[in-house]
C-alpha cells in the first residue's frame, strides 16, 4: 500500500483556487477533508427513494465548519501584518477565532451574547486565551458593535463579512464534488447570518461548466476574491434550501427580525449579514427557504444520534429536520441526491443534549441484582 501524504489543511489543498500567495504563511489546524456521510436508516424510516449524505464539519478542528473560514481570514490578517482580530458571535466564529489566533500568535477579541452561549463554545474561547466580552445584547448587537469599533482600533474583523471567510468555506462544496462525482441534486443548510449557503454556492459555481455568468456573480459576492482555477468541473449544480429557526427565521419573514430566539443559538440571528446575497442563491439556484420549530429541530438532532450514531449540535440539526419535512411533502424529489451540512458537533452544547437523553438514564443500587433489572425492564 502507498503511503499517504499527510493532510495539511484546506488552503494547501485548494491553494490554486483561493486568494494565496505562494510565499503566504498558512495559518493552519488541519481544517475540512470531513467525512460525507451516507445515512442509512432514516431515509427507510421516510420510505422514501432519497439519498441522503450528512457532511460533518462538526470533525473540524475547533468542531464547526467556521473553522474553514476562519483559516483564511487568519491567514490573510497575518499576511497585513495585523496583530488582533475581532468578532461577534453566537459561540463558534469566537472558538474559531480564538484557536486560530493562538496558532498565529496574535490576540482575538470576540463579543458573544450574554448568557446564550453553549457551554462548549465558551470554555473553548477561554480556553484558547481570547479576551470575552460579554454583552448585554444578541449576536446582532455584537455585529454592530464590532463594525463600529473596527473603525477606529487596530483589529481584524473576521465574522463572515471578511470576504476571505467565504473564500474558505466554499472548499466544504468542492470536497462533496470530488466524493460524489457530480454535485448533489439539493444542498440543505442551516441559516443564520447566511454566509455559508453563499460559500457552498460559490464553490458549486466555480466547479460548474456552466458557470461562466455565476461565477462573475459570485465573485460580487466576495469582493473580487473569487479566483476559479483547475479542480473537477461537473456539469450540474444543487438546488439550495436554506432552513431556519421558526424563532428566527427573517428570510421567512422577508425581514429584519428584532428578538430571535431559538434553541439552535448558532443560528439565533435577526439581521443577517449576507442578506442580499442569499436570495441571490435562492433565485439562481432555484431553491428556498423554509422554517422549522425548535421541536422539530430538537427532534431531528435527536434522530441523527439514536438512528444513524451522529451527534450534531441542535443548529445543525435544522438542514435534516427541514430537509425530512420536504422529503416528506415531495418538495424534495424522489431519486435525488441531498446533502445536509451538519454544521457543529454535538458536544458543543452538552446542557442542550443533557435535557433531552433523560428518558435512557437511571440510577440504581451498586447491586448485581438491580442492575440486571435495569437492563432487562429496558431491552
Ligand atoms: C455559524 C453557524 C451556523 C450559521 O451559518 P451562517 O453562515 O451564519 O448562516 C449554523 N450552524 C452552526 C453550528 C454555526 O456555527
Amino acid at each position: 500500500m502507498p503511503f499517504r501524504n499527510r493532510y495539511t489543511g484546506l488552503i494547501d489543498t485548494y491553494r490554486d483556487r483561493l486568494p494565496v500567495h505562494d510565499d503566504t504563511r498558512i495559518i493552519s489546524l488541519g481544517e475540512g477533508n470531513t467525512p460525507l456521510i451516507r445515512l442509512h436508516n432514516i431515509p427507510d424510516m421516510l420510505g422514501k427513494n432519497v439519498d441522503i449524505y450528512v457532511k460533518y464539519e462538526g470533525l473540524n478542528p475547533t468542531g464547526s465548519f467556521k473553522d474553514r473560514g476562519m483559516t483564511m481570514a487568519v491567514t490573510k490578517a497575518v499576511e497585513a501584518n495585523s496583530k488582533a482580530i475581532i468578532c461577534a458571535s453566537t459561540g463558534n466564529t469566537s472558538a474559531a477565532a480564538a484557536a486560530y489566533a493562538a496558532r498565529a500568535g496574535i490576540a482575538a477579541f470576540v463579543l458573544i451574547p450574554e448568557g446564550k452561549i453553549a457551554a462548549g463554545k465558551l470554555a473553548q474561547a477561554m480556553m484558547h486565551g481570547a479576551v470575552i466580552i460579554q454583552i448585554k445584547g444578541n449576536f446582532d448587537d455584537g455585529m454592530r458593535l464590532v463594525k463600529e469599533v473596527a473603525e477606529t482600533a487596530p483589529v481584524t474583523i473576521v465574522n463572515s463579512i471578511n470576504p476571505y471567510r467565504l473564500q474558505g468555506q466554499k472548499t466544504a462544496a468542492f470536497e462533496i464534488i470530488e466524493e460524489l462525482g457530480r454535485a448533489p441534486d439539493y444542498h440543505c443548510l442551516p441559516v443564520g447570518n447566511a454566509g455559508n449557503i453563499t460559500a457552498h454556492w460559490i464553490g458549486y459555481c466555480e466547479s460548474s461548466s456552466a458557470s461562466v455568468d455565476c461565477v462573475t456573480e459570485a465573485c460580487t459576492f466576495c469582493d473580487g476574491h473569487c479566483k476559479y482555477a483547475g479542480g473537477p468541473i461537473v456539469s450540474n449544480r444543487p438546488v439550495m434550501i436554506g432552513y431556519q429557526a421558526s424563532g428566527s427565521a427573517p428570510f421567512m419573514r422577508g425581514d429584519m427580525v428584532d428578538d430571535p430566539d431559538t434553541v439552535a443559538t448558532a443560528i439565533r440571528i435577526g439581521h443577517p449579514q449576507s442578506w442580499n446575497q442569499a436570495w441571490k442563491v435562492k433565485e439562481e439556484s432555484k431553491g428556498w427557504f423554509d422554517e422549522c420549530s425548535d421541536e422539530l429541530i430538537l427532534s431531528a438532532q435527536k434522530l441523527l444520534t439514536e438512528e444513524e450514531g451522529i451527534f450534531c449540535e441542535p443548529a445543525s440539526a435544522t438542514s435534516l429536520a427541514g430537509a425530512m419535512e420536504d422529503i416528506k411533502s415531495g418538495k424534495i424529489k424522489e431519486g435525488s441526491t441531498v446533502v445536509c451540512t451538519l454544521t457543529g458537533h454535538g458536544l458543543k452544547d452538552p446542557d442542550t443534549a443533557m435535557k433531552q437523553g433523560q428518558s435512557t438514564f437511571v440510577t440504581v443500587d451498586a447491586t448485581l441484582q438491580s442492575v440486571e433489572k435495569a437492563i432487562l425492564s429496558n431491552m
